[in-house]
């Protein structure tokens, strides 16, 4: 069995508690399912972003909406496009309203989080926005100081970047996140 099966199934087995849940685990009223993740589960590198939207909710799959499409794109044209990487949330469900994810919500999330880091593994992981930095790390960061500085957690580097929604409101920010983008990637090939 390759590394990446043997992965997958291990996710499977962590994902199986929470399959066919409705947000009920995570006391997310308004979503329908659960949004785990996807991607290659023996990569390199693991992209965190804050939470599902309503594109994500309906499809059950992790940044397909206008912040997806702004992703893949700069995935693609890094040469690493999202079936190479993996892509997750620091909360599963769709929060009411797409507010900001709650700390409490955080850390209820936090135990999948984890176990997902725990199997894939990875070299890196560039988080996206400050609530996925701060969900995943515990404390409060300013993005605009921190991004494109790498930082070790747990015997991993963790590259903080800017979220795509907000290069979408603030498009001058692009080509700093396409660098960060790229510079994660860079450093997990090293
Ligand atoms: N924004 C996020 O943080 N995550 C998604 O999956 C989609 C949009």
């Amino acid at each position: 069995m390759n590394a990446t099966t043997h992965k997958q199934q291990l996710l499977d087995m962590l994902y199986k508690p929470y399959k066919g849940c409705n947000g009920c685990h995570f006391k997310m009223p308004l979503a329908t399912q659960i949004v785990f993740g996807e991607g290659d589960p023996d990569t390199k590198i693991l992209f965190i972003g804050e939470a599902p939207g309503r594109e994500e909710d309906l499809q059950g799959k992790p940044f397909v909406g206008r912040s997806g499409k702004l992703l893949n794109r700069i995935l693609e044209s890094a040469h690493a496009p999202r079936e190479s990487v993996f892509i997750t949330n620091v909360v599963k469900c769709r929060p009411p309203n797409n507010r900001r994810p709650l700390p409490a919500e955080i850390a209820s999330n936090k135990p999948l989080l984890m176990g997902q880091i725990k199997i894939i593994h990875p070299k890196i992981i560039c988080t996206l926005g400050s609530s996925a930095f701060e969900g995943l790390v515990g404390r409060p960061v300013k993005i605009t100081k921190e991004r494109g500085n790498p930082i070790f957690w747990n015997g991993i580097t963790v590259l903080p970047t800017y979220h795509p929604a907000y290069i979408l409101r603030n498009p001058k920010e692009l080509e700093t996140l396409i660098r960060d983008i790229r510079a994660a990637i860079s450093l997990s090939f090293k």
